[in-house]
């Protein structure tokens, strides 16, 4: 049984007079939610605050975007050894996002996502077609792409260590979530790619969130389709009734998948 997993990826949003109340308010409403496994992603100047309301709990930190280099002349850049330190354990690399406004290829998200790893982060690589894409029946062909680019020589006994988030880039903000029929149709098909590149063992236990508008109102039935892992989830991660509602829905979800 694969634990499910919540990524809330607070993308440019968070003022520490924000993120403060945020952070706590969702790690107060979890205390007693068992079964589910949960990442905060902040801007990277409310890391250090939000962390500090995390420590002792069992929420993760996580950052939204790292370097390839692990220091160096990268004005306003921030490397994986600066989050480590502030006791980030993941990254969020490939983002459509910064696929789109800041071009970022599959070659440099591939550094990344080599760098993370030796630095002991995990990566939550992002993969997802356009919505052109997908009707030029492109879906599978985008996805096999940038995850074979994005896993580029990284061993077969590091792709384990890598959290995959299936995000199409028309879900994104939108409201249009994808079903869980067709999320589940991809996430199986990058199932079938990763025991390709690493083992069927590995790719059995690797955790496939789903991203792409989920909100109370559809969290429970993205949860419950057995190839979706869990959510990462942005806009209605600012809130934090809304976020504790998706996380307690997927872990009741994930209990029964497993049951
Ligand atoms: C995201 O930022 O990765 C995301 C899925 O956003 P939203 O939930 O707002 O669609």
């Amino acid at each position: 049984m694969r634990m499910p997993l919540c990524v809330a990826n607070w993308k440019m949003h968070g003022t520490l007079a924000e993120a403060r109340p945020l952070a706590t308010g969702v790690r107060d409403g979890l205390r007693r939610v068992k079964g589910v496994e949960v990442v905060l992603c902040p801007p990277f100047t409310a890391l250090a605050a939000v962390g500090e309301i995390l420590a002792g709990s069992p929420l993760a930190l996580g950052a939204q975007n790292c370097h390839p280099e692990p220091s160096g002349p990268h004005t306003g850049d921030i490397a994986p050894p600066m989050l480590a330190e502030l006791g980030c354990r993941y990254v969020i690399l490939g983002h459509s996002e910064r696929r789109r406004e800041t071009g970022e290829t599959d070659e440099l998200i591939n550094r990344k996502v080599r760098s993370a790893l030796s630095h002991g982060l995990t990566p939550i690589l992002c993969v997802g077609e356009t919505a052109g894409e997908r009707r030029q029946g492109l879906t599978f062909t985008t996805v096999e792409g940038q995850l074979r680019a994005g896993l580029a020589e990284v061993a077969a006994d590091a792709v384990g260590r890598v959290l995959l988030a299936y995000e199409p880039v028309w879900a994104i903000g939108t409201g249009a979530n994808a079903t869980p029929g067709q999320a589940g149709e991809v996430h199986g098909y990058l199932r079938g790619l990763l025991t390709e590149l690493a083992s069927k063992e590995t790719a059995g236990a690797m955790r496939i969130v789903y991203g792409g508008s989920v909100k109370p109102e559809n969290a429970e039935e993205l949860a419950a389709e057995p190839e979706i892992d869990g959510a990462l989830v942005g806009g209605a991660s600012l809130n934090v009734q809304g976020f504790v509602t998706i996380v307690k829905k997927t872990a009741h979800s994930g209990a029964v998948r497993g049951a």
